[in-house]
């Protein structure tokens, strides 16, 4: 096992390997979920030392954050584990709304705490930024909620950059969260060199590319769940994908890895990324991801894999 890490500065301690929860209980985002296999990946997860949890209220409206607050009354290890949790998203005549005012952030880390049976969130972000709210006083706001003791660290999702650097104008912002990985690198543009220039810790959503970075997908895969609208999945894309993948297929071979273990440690040598929360359906998939805590990847291997990506 692999030393806790500090998410930037912010003071928090983590496994390296995180757990994205828009799975449990993400009733919304996908279909055929269970809430009792949703507790089992959690239960999965703090049982083999991931002690990072990322959660958002828009995962089934509340219901991954009830769930994870479930599993952690039963097991008694709140204060072992490293709560990560998003709001901007508001139900108004069934329909939803992104609100970043102060107002509607105080009421949705209230309804967090509820739903996750506690009286702290370790880390809290602004899930997507809305068109109205200034974002330095909506980061005002989180900051008085940091001193009240309501939330431990201030994070921001989907922002732009112009977003981020109205966000971040009294330094405030200690992570970033956007999408990132081999196959999408926009954020290497902008947002990894300014998170770097700026000690803001970087945590990439979508790190195996909703599970084709995995290998477990062939030109015949029928893919009929989500994925199919994702052009990541889709033509002559796809089929070049699958072969970069191969690729990587190769060197995963020659360490004995998974193919998923050797993107999330590739991701891992980054300075300004000190965690990543890749997802799961299946408890099997943490065990399996928490296995890229072996992998250690040569400085030929880290350039090889860049430069399969680049092509
Ligand atoms: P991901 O991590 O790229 O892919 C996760 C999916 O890949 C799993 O649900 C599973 O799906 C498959 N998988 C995972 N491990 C596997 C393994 N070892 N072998 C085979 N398949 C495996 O995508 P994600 O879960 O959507 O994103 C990660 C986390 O980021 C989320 O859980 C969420 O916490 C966060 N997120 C944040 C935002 C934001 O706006 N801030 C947006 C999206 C996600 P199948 O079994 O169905 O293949």
């Amino acid at each position: 096992m692999r030393n806790l890490e500090e998410i930037g500065r912010t003071g928090l301690m983590v496994n390296p390997i995180g757990l994205g929860s828009n799975a449990v209980g993400g009733h919304n985002l996908f279909q055929n979920l269970n809430d009792e296999t949703g507790k089992k990946i959690v239960r999965a997860a703090i049982q083999n030392g991931i002690n990072f949890l990322d959660s958002a209220f828009i995962y089934g409206m509340g219901r991954s954050e009830e769930l994870i607050g479930e599993v952690l009354k039963e097991s008694k290890t709140r204060q072992d584990i490293i709560i990560a949790t998003k709001g901007a998203h508001r139900i108004e005549d069934g329909k939803v709304i992104v609100d970043n005012s102060p107002k509607f952030l105080r009421e949705t880390v209230e309804n967090s705490l509820r739903r996750l049976q506690t009286d702290y969130i370790d880390l809290f972000y602004i899930h997507y930024p809305d068109e109205g709210t200034p974002k330095d006083e909506a980061i005002g706001t989180l900051s008085r909620l940091k001193e009240e003791g309501k939330i431990r660290a201030i994070g921001v999702s989907n922002f732009t950059m112009d977003q981020l650097t109205e966000a971040n104008k009294d330094g405030n912002v200690e992570v970033i969260q956007a999408g990132y990985n081999l196959f999408k690198r926009e954020a290497e543009n902008e947002l990894i060199p300014y998170s770097a220039q700026h000690q803001i810790s970087f945590i990439p959503y979508f790190p195996l590319a909703s599970g084709l970075l995995t290998g477990k997908f062939s030109k015949d895969t029928m893919i009929e769940d989500g994925r199919s609208n994702n052009p990541l999945f889709q033509g002559e894309a796809f089929l070049q994908n699958l072969e970069k993948i191969e690729l990587l297929r190769t060197i995963a071979n020659d360490k004995q890895a998974d193919i998923s273990s050797i993107v999330l440690a590739w991701y891992l040598t980054q300075a300004t990324i000190d965690t990543v929360i890749p997802g799961a359906k299946k408890p099997e998939q943490v065990l399996l991801n928490i296995k890229t805590l072996e992998i250690e990847l040569t400085t030929e291997e880290i350039q090889e894999i860049d430069r399969i990506f680049m092509a």
